[in-house]
């Protein structure tokens, strides 16, 4: 399985050249892409024609995380009119992108969107496990993996990707020993403002241990945070390789 991260950004940032949340995984022919943050759109038209995804799958229904929906249904709408793309996010989302451009059935226009509910479903090669987390009324984690041929499911080394989290140990029934761990760590070394509803670098390098994680891919930093620091008060609490991602980082899940 390979991942290109396509935006690592938070909600707002001083990083030029840097996107919204935005990971694409790839096994074969297959894909599918966890979130669509502001500004994504252009480097995953520039890495994979976007109108050939399995899916887009929305952890939550904050716009840093979707907004490049618009600009997906656009693509599909004047450049590739035959083909759509399935879109599977929590309830709502194809209302929020209708009332943002005032157009009923604007999303339906290009897109299939299906509503995320906690459980296991398949896009394509990939088996997705969603489980709730704590941020939004209804935001998710996922953990990604290669299907089994024979669909015994969940028996491969996968990703797990936090969404935004507001508590850590909402991730620990998704991950598995030998997993790789793509966390979100918003405040840095911490400590998280009380009410964010996001982490920070202890609490992602506990849940690493706590899990087995193989390694730990950290992302959506806010700005102000520093760094090398953040990765440290991660390593302080977890002894695998931990790095600090950006938009065109690629890297290979073990499957
Ligand atoms: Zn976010
Ligand atoms: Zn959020």
């Amino acid at each position: 399985m390979h991942l290109d991260v396509i935006g690592a950004g938070p909600a707002y940032t001083d990083r030029p050249g840097a996107s919204g949340a935005s990971y694409l995984l790839r096994l074969g022919d297959a894909s599918v892409l966890l979130d669509i943050g502001q500004g994504s759109f252009a480097r995953l038209a520039a890495t994979i024609d976007p109108a050939t995804l399995g899916a887009v799958v929305v952890s939550h229904l904050h716009p840093d995380h979707f907004i490049d929906l618009v600009a997906l249904r656009h693509y599909l709408r004047w450049e590739q009119p035959r083909r759509r793309v399935r879109v599977i996010g929590p309830a709502g989302l194809d209302g929020r992108l209708d009332a943002l451009h005032d157009e009923p059935g604007f999303s339906a226009a290009a897109l299939d969107v299906e509503t995320l509910t906690e459980g296991t479903f398949r896009v394509g090669s990939f088996e997705i496990q969603a489980v709730r987390v704590t941020h939004t009324a209804s935001g998710f984690g996922f953990r990604v993996s290669e299907a089994t041929p024979g669909g015994e499911p969940l028996t491969r080394p996968g990703l797990v990707y936090s969404g935004d989290c507001g508590r850590a140990e909402d991730l620990d029934v998704l991950a598995r020993p030998g997993d790789t761990l793509l966390s979100e760590v918003s405040f840095g070394p911490g400590p998280v403002v009380p009410g964010a509803e996001h982490l920070d670098g202890p609490a992602v390098g506990d849940l690493a241990t706590r899990v087995g994680a193989a390694r730990v891919l950290l992302t959506h930093i806010q700005m102000g945070y520093d760094r090398e620091a953040t990765i440290e008060s991660v390593r302080a609490r977890f002894d695998g390789p931990v790095e600090l991602v950006d938009p065109g980082y690629a890297t290979t899940i073990p499957g």
